[in-house]
C-alpha cells in the first residue's frame, strides 16, 4: 500500500530527504512488526501544515518577508506539541518530518499529546535582538489561530530558547487578554517556566545512556565521548556525562571543533562557546573538523546537531560502538543499516531526547495548576519516565528480536494507532 503519498503537497513535487527518511522508518516498521493496517494512511500523513508569512521592520527601515511553517501530525492522544526552529534550512517538508517524530516521541514516553512542530526560514544568529523579537511575535500571531493551552503549545528547537518562547508566550497572551501560562514550554524562570527545563534533553540523553550501559554491565566513569553540537541539547548532555565520570574526547559545532584524548574540559568549553559563539582557538585541545569527530576513536557517538549528519557514507567509518541520537534524524536509513551491520546499538532519537518534551510536559502540568515543583522533583520524575521508556523499548527490542528503532516505533505507533481505534473517525 502506498502511504506515503501526502494529499498536502502538490501533485509532481518531490518531497525532502528527511521526510522521506522519516516515512522510511514508518513504513518499515509498518510493514516489519505486523501493525494493524487499517489506520496507516491516517498515521502517514499530517492532519494540518499552514504556511504563514512574515514581514518584519529590519533595523535598516527595509522590510523583509520570512516564511514560517506549523505542521501538525496527529493528536489522538492530546493537544499537539512540538517545537519552533529557526534555521536557514527550515522547509515544510522538515517540519513535516518534525512533526511526524515528535508524535512517536510523545507516545513513546506516554505523555499526553500528539506532535506538531513550528519553523521559521531565517538565520537567527544574523538577526538583531529586535528583529527577533519582531519576527517572533509576527509568526506568533500568524499561527496563533492553530495554538493554544489546550490545542497546540511549541517549545524551543535549534535555533530559538527560553527568551522566543517569553516573546510567544506574551504575544498570545496580549491577544487573549489574559497570561496563558499553558501555551508554550521552555519558557525562562521567571515567567512560569520550570526549573530543570533548559538542560532537560541533555540529562535525558545521559540517563538513556547510562541505563543502557547498565544492561551491558559498563558505566559513564570512563567511556569515552564525542558530543557533535554544542548548543542546548550537546552543551547540557556533555557537561552532564563529564560530571558522571565520563571522558569527554572531542566536542564539535557548526564551523569548528575540539579534540582531547585525556578528556576535554566541557566547562570551560561551554564558557568559552558562550563567550565566543565558536570554539576556534579554544586553549588546550587540539582542532577537528566535525568529519573527523564522526570518525574519531572513541565508544559513544552522540550526535546533538541537526538531521542526516551520519550518512552511508561515513557509516562505514565510525568507531563508536554506541550512537545514541540527541538530535532529530541524525541517522540516515541507509546509514542506519550500515551501522546495524556493524554490530553498533543505536539509541533512538524518539527515545534519547525525549527529555525535553518530557520536562515540557511538566511545565506545561505546572501552568495550568499554577503550583511549581522544586529541580529534585523535576529530575526524579524525569529519570523515572526515561528509565521506564528505556526498559520498554529493551524488552521489546528483546521480545521482537529487533533493533532498539524498531521496538521504540513499534510502542510509539501501536499507541496512537490504538488511541485513533478506540475514538473512531469523526463524523
Ligand atoms: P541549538 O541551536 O541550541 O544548537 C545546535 C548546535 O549544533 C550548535 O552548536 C550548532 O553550531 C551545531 N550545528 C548546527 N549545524 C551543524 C552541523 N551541520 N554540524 C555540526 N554542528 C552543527 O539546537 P538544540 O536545541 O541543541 O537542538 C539540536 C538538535 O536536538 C536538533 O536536532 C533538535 O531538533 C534536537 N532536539 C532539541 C531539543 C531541545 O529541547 N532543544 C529537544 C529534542 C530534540
Amino acid at each position: 500500500m502506498d502511504t506515503n503519498t501526502n494529499l498536502l503537497k502538490p501533485q509532481g513535487e518531490h518531497h525532502s530527504n528527511f521526510w522521506q527518511n522519516a516515512h522510511h522508518y514508518f513504513d518499515t516498521v509498518y510493514t516489519d512488526m505486523g501493525l494493524d493496517a487499517l489506520w496507516r494512511p491516517y498515521l502517514a500523513n499530517p492532519k494540518r501544515v499552514l504556511t504563514v508569512s512574515c514581514p518584519i521592520k529590519m533595523d535598516d527601515g527595509r522590510i523583509q518577508v520570512f516564511t514560517g511553517y506549523r505542521a501538525q501530525h496527529n493528536n489522538a492522544r492530546g493537544p499537539f506539541k512540538g517545537g519552533i526552529r529557526y534555521d536557514v534550512t527550515v522547509d515544510r517538508d522538515e517540519v513535516m518530518a518534525l512533526a511526524m517524530l515528535q508524535t512517536w516521541k510523545n507516545a513513546l514516553v506516554d505523555l499526553p499529546f500528539g506532535g506538531a512542530k513550528g519553523g521559521v526560514v531565517c538565520d537567527p544568529r544574523k538577526l538583531s535582538l529586535g528583529e527577533k523579537e519582531r519576527l517572533t511575535r509576527r509568526y506568533t500571531s500568524e499561527i496563533m489561530p492553530i495554538i493554544g493551552p489546550n490545542q497546540d503549545i511549541p517549545a524551543p528547537d535549534a535555533g530559538t530558547d527560553g527568551q522566543v518562547m517569553a516573546w510567544v508566550l506574551d504575544t498570545y497572551s496580549m491577544m487573549v487578554g489574559y497570561q496563558a501560562l499553558g501555551v508554550v514550554t521552555g519558557k525562562p524562570v521567571s515567567v512560569g517556566g520550570s526549573v530543570g527545563r533548559e538542560e532537560a534533553t541533555g540529562r535525558g540523553v545521559m540517563n538513556i545512556l547510562r541505563k543502557f550501559l547498565a544492561t551491558q554491565n559498563k558505566q559513564l566513569e570512563g567511556t569515552r565521548i564525542a558530543v557533535q553540537g554544542f548548543g542546548n541539547v550537546g552543551s547540557h548532555a556533555a557537561r552532564l556525562l563529564d560530571q558522571r565520570g565520563a571522558t569527554i574526547v572531542a566536542i564539535t559545532e557548526r564551523a569548528s571543533g575540539i579534540f582531547d584524548e585525556s578528556g576535554i574540559d566541557v566547562e570551560a568549553a561551554g564558557k568559552y562557546y558562550k563567550e565566543n559563539g565558536t570554539l576556534v582557538d579554544f586553549p588546550g585541545a587540539d582542532a577537528m573538523s566535525n568529519e573527523e569527530l564522526l570518525t574519531c576513536d572513541c565508544d559513544v557517538l552522540v550526535p546533538a546537531a541537526m538531521e542526516n549528519t551520519i550518512d552511508a557514507a561515513v557509516a562505514p567509518h565510525i568507531q563508536a560502538r554506541i550512537v545514541v541520537e540527541a538530535a532529530n534524524g541524525p541517522t540516515t536509513p541507509q546509514a542506519d543499516a550500515i551501522l546495524r551491520e556493524e554490530g553498533i546499538t543505536v539509541l533512538p532519537d524518539i527515545l534519547a531526547n525525549a527529555g525535553g518534551v518530557t520536562v515540557s510536559y511538566f511545565e506545561w502540568v505546572q501552568g495550568l495548576d499554577n503550583y511549581f515543583w522544586d529541580l529534585k522533583r523535576v529530575q526524579d520524575e524525569l529519570q523515572r519516565v526515561m528509565e521506564k521508556s528505556f526498559d520498554a523499548v529493551n524488552a521489546k527490542a528483546d521480545e521482537a528480536d529487533c533493533d532498539y528503532r524498531t521496538a521504540a516505533y513499534t510502542i510509539a505507533i501501536s499507541r496512537v494507532a490504538e488511541a485513533c481505534k478506540v475514538k473512531g473517525l469523526f463524523p
